[in-house]
């Protein structure tokens, strides 16, 4: 059971976080718990770290006394036990001043490298799931607290780091086998790891919803289930689209091209762990867990409506590479990829033509040295602030007429690159940032309208209307 930063930002929710696992645990199950930082204190852990790094001492340690303030208040309104709560403010303590010291020492060597970043961030996730084990035990459930950077073993990027499968499984047998057996609740952070070596690393933002999966895959779990804010995967961002519908069921391959392509609900390499085992995951809302949520199964099961759901991924660049001579010369192509390959940017489409290819990438910082390189070869152009639309549906190459009513609702907006080729699923394209949220508005307005009842939860837009 993954809870992400909302579902414990403070006293209530981890209240909430708790009933839901007592829930399970009285059904006779028995969770692993993993929890994200408290909502919003990832990003803050950066902005002390990058305050820090620009010689802003007092702003870097401003923003963490307030962190400690905000987690110390949390412990206090949560655990009642005097003994336990002395303990737990004891340890925040010590957490905090450790953190102070590494933000003294960034402001006087003024450099933040990605392992000294991911040292910073991991506070965020090592504080708040002590905080969850020791209100966990408040509440009379046996749970134990796991240091996640003994479990989550990685390679040694840090900031993205790729976790090792062996060392994993092992150490999940070795550190949660035995708790689950005791009938003990494991309660460890997501996100943070360690290498072999033991030095912290992060699977990146957004990456405890890996560390759930990568636990479940390791436990080989009953199933993963995935708590958040919303109700489970919706046909788009409710924050962008108010009317978006609960999807109740999709594949792993769909869900996979969603959270790829933008949908912040689930991380991208989620599914991977799910998948290699076949563990259904649940992406369940802990603000209404009487919502049966969205489950994600192998096989996506027969869809009237032609898509599920429309993603977007935004501060993307596309880059044009126009060289009329070179285009049909053998080893073009691949020295352009080998440019992108040097810089480490991955590419996320590409369409050619008889005289130029276009790209697009997530990575702006890099895009002045990539450039630079390919413009030895060619004219290269390249323009930010692109947004990358991805309508996802199984057998949408199967259904004729589709590219047609896509681009028909939102004809009113400048399409720069279309892709459809390579998945089934997938019909991307690009368009300016600015125009994104309303082509998501247009497209969920022509394609939701009349959706399929086995898969999209119509009862609540009939509730909604009903009661208006
Ligand atoms: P958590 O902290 O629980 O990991 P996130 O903020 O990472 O939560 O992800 C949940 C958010 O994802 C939702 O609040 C919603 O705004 C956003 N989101 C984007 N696309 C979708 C989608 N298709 N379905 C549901 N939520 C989405
Ligand atoms: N706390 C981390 C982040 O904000 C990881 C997560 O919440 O999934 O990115
Ligand atoms: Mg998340």
């Amino acid at each position: 059971m993954k809870f992400g930063g909302t579902s414990v930002e403070d006293p209530a929710a981890i209240g909430r976080t708790a009933a839901i696992v007592a829930g399970r645990v009285a059904l006779g199950k028995q969770p692993v718990v993993v929890v994200s930082a408290m909502a919003k204190v990832t990003d803050q852990l950066l902005r002390a770290a990058a305050a820090a790094a620009a010689g802003d001492r007092t702003g870097a340690l401003a923003i963490s006394s307030r962190l400690r303030c905000r987690h110390r208040d949390t412990a206090v309104a949560l655990v009642k036990n005097p003994t336990d709560l002395a303990a737990l403010l004891q340890f925040i303590d010590g957490k905090f001043d450790s953190l102070d010291e590494v933000l003294r020492g960034l402001a006087a060597i003024l450099e933040l490298t990605p392992r000294i970043s991911d040292l910073i961030v991991s506070f965020g996730e090592r504080i708040s799931s002590k905080i969850v084990t020791a209100a966990f035990r408040e509440q009379g459930i046996d749970a134990a607290h796991v240091d996640a950077r003994e479990v989550i073993i990685t390679d040694s990027q840090f900031q993205k780091a790729v976790p090792q499968d062996a060392p994993i499984e092992k150490r999940a047998a070795e550190k949660l086998k035995p708790l689950t057996d005791a009938k003990q609740v494991p309660v460890m952070g997501g996100f943070i790891a360690s290498n072999e070596a033991g030095i912290t690393t992060t699977l990146g933002r957004g990456g405890s919803d890996f560390t759930g999966a990568l636990v479940g895959g390791a436990m080989s779990a009953e199933s993963i289930e995935i708590w958040t804010d919303v109700d489970g995967i919706m046909t788009s961002d409710p924050r962008v689209c108010p009317d978006a519908l609960r999807v109740k069921v999709i594949s792993f391959e769909e869900a996979a091209e969603l959270a790829y392509f933008g949908a912040k609900v689930l991380h991208p390499a989620t599914i991977l762990p799910a998948v290699k085992k076949n563990i259904p995951v649940l992406v369940l809302n802990s603000r209404n867990a009487a919502c049966e949520g969205t489950r994600i199964t192998s096989l996506a099961p027969p869809c009237k409506s032609p898509f599920k759901s429309i993603a977007v991924k935004k501060k993307l660049s596309i880059i044009d590479v126009v060289a009329s001579r070179m285009l049909m010369t053998h080893g073009y192509m691949k020295s352009i990829f080998d440019i992108f390959d040097k810089h480490q940017c991955p590419v996320d489409m590409v369409s050619t033509s008889e005289v130029s290819v276009s790209l697009t990438v997530d990575s702006n910082d890099k895009l002045p040295a990539i450039a630079a390189d390919l413009g030895k070869l060619a004219d290269v152009k390249y323009e930010g602030r692109k947004a990358l639309v991805c309508m996802v549906g199984d057998d949408i190459r199967g259904r004729s007429g589709m590219a047609a009513q896509v681009f028909t609702a939102i004809k009113h907006v400048n399409v720069r690159m279309i892709s459809q080729g390579a998945s089934e699923i997938n019909m991307s394209f690009m368009i300016d940032e600015d125009d994104a949220d309303e082509a998501v508005r247009s497209l969920h307005a022509a394609f939701f309208q009349d959706p399929d009842p086995a898969i999209f939860d119509v009862e609540a837009r009939k509730a909604v209307v009903s009661e208006q």
